[in-house]
């Protein structure tokens, strides 16, 4: 068992949230965490990310410190920048009434980044000083993800070594803020996660308390059943599996960072995706495996994504001929591509790829595969958009992929691939870049019945 499941690890029934960047622009936002964050007495470690944007045409801190970076070598342009990053913290904290004094802190930040600090460094001082703010305005402890988020000399993210360290300290600090999206290599230097990573900070502190819940803050309800940009007002998803989600993250549905569920999942911990601005929202709960199917619906979610070519093999009894298969994918191997599906007939063999990452290559990959196999006939078709429609109901439910098929029929789409892995709780079809919309619409309605 693990050590931090015991009841007397001093970690029973916590939470860890994390806010991101617009949960965190203005000083009204502000105010909102406060409250979400003081009403529950498990909230006890907060996460956040750097002051987002307050409209559209707005900056991110991060990116203004990305920037600072790029033009440190010209003290004017750098103080100029800079100037902005600053401003929105003093306006965060003028506006929330704050004594808080940070001009010793900016005085650091911009010495060291003339002193070429590093590009990570720049980055991370916007989850840093957020992080101070925050502590003082919710009378939370602070502690400096730099000593305790640890990376491994190559670069990677040293996850055990971390949970020892965080753990330890998160034991000795009842209720804490520590910021997100950095931490430290082991000489010190402060290193980041890639953008959006203040989700991972958020995964492995709830991971280090062992919480009971991971609560992800943003603005947006959870996670839709489609895109909204395709299916008008599109149903909230109550409940999701990981492995679901992974199936439509992959497609392109995107709320949380990729990297953000393997330090809970691993400890069996769900996250729970909350709206800073409609906290009465239960949000979308992320879990290991359920029995609840939402709302008694087959499907979970659809996603899909545009951009992809399929090169189509064609030769007389392919299906005889020993190691035809492993030729055809070394030749993709080789040019360092990887392939997305392999749906495959008797005589026929095709596969499906990025249309991006075969550009440079097309002739090399006809070439090889005519070297590789000598087939009767190799083209590739290009702009095939692929859509997945995900669902643990569908494991066992007989005729799903039969509405499919038939909701893209009815709608007059042609169905140019299908792929259903042994898995079943995803299909995933091939269709024209031009039936994308359509198709994705199509099967909304056939499942999704008000
Ligand atoms: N502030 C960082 C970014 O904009 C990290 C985060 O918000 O999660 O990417």
């Amino acid at each position: 068992m693990n050590a931090l499941n015991h009841p007397d690890d001093g970690f029973s029934s916590v939470k860890a949230v994390k806010f991101g960047g617009s949960s965190l622009a203005d000083p009204q936002h502000f105010r909102m965490v406060q409250k979400i964050v003081t009403e529950d007495p498990e909230r006890r470690y907060v996460i956040p990310s750097a002051p987002g944007k307050r409209f559209r045409e707005d900056e991110k801190v991060t990116d203004l410190l990305y920037r600072c970076y790029e033009v440190s070598a010209d003290s004017q342009k750098l103080g100029e920048v800079f100037s902005r990053v600053r401003e929105r913290y003093e306006q965060i904290i003028e506006g929330l009434g704050l004594t808080l004094d940070l001009s010793g802190e900016y005085e650091t930040i911009l010495s060291a980044i003339s002193h070429h600090a590093g590009r990570d460094y720049a980055a991370s001082r916007g989850e840093y000083l957020n992080g101070l703010i925050l502590s003082r305005l919710i009378g939370y402890d602070f502690i400096d993800a730099a000593d305790v988020i640890c990376f491994a000399e190559n670069g990677s993210f040293d996850a055990e070594r971390t949970n020892g360290i965080l753990s330890e300290a998160l034991r000795r600090h009842t209720h804490a803020v520590i910021p997100g999206f950095y931490g430290s290599m082991p000489n010190g230097t402060v290193k980041t996660f890639s953008r959006g990573g203040s989700d991972i900070t958020g995964s492995i502190v709830a991971r280090a308390v062992n919480a009971v819940v991971y609560e992800n803050w943003t603005d947006v309800n959870g996670f839709l059943m489609a895109d909204p940009r395709i299916i008008e007002n599109p149903r909230r998803i109550d409940v999701i599996t990981y492995r679901e989600l992974r199936e439509l993250s992959y497609m392109g549905a995107t709320v949380l960072h990729e990297d953000a569920i393997f330090p809970v999942r691993f400890a069996g911990i769900p996250i729970n995706i909350r709206n800073t601005n409609d906290p009465d929202s239960p949000g979308t709960m992320i879990v290991a495996s359920t029995d609840v199917t939402d709302r008694q619906m087959t499907i979970t979610g659809i996603a899909g994504k545009r951009g992809f070519s399929v090169i189509n093999i064609e030769k007389d009894m392919m299906n005889s001929e020993l190691g035809f298969g492993r030729r055809v994918l070394e030749v993709i191997e080789k040019l360092g591509i990887s392939f997305e599906h392999l749906p495959s007939g008797i005589d026929t063999m095709s596969v499906v790829l990025n249309s991006h990452d075969i550009e440079p290559y097309r002739q090399k990959l006809i070439d090889g595969i005519c070297r590789a196999v000598e087939p009767d006939t190799v083209s590739i078709e290009d702009d095939l958009a692929l859509i997945a429609v995900v669902g643990r109901g569908m494991v066992n439910a007989k005729g799903t992929a039969a509405r499919i098929l038939k909701a893209c029929a009815d709608a007059d789409i042609n169905i140019r691939m299908i792929d259903q892995g042994s898995s079943e709780f995803n299909v995933i079809i091939g269709v024209a870049a031009d039936d994308f919309v359509s198709a994705q619409r199509a099967i909304y309605r056939e499942f999704v019945r008000e």
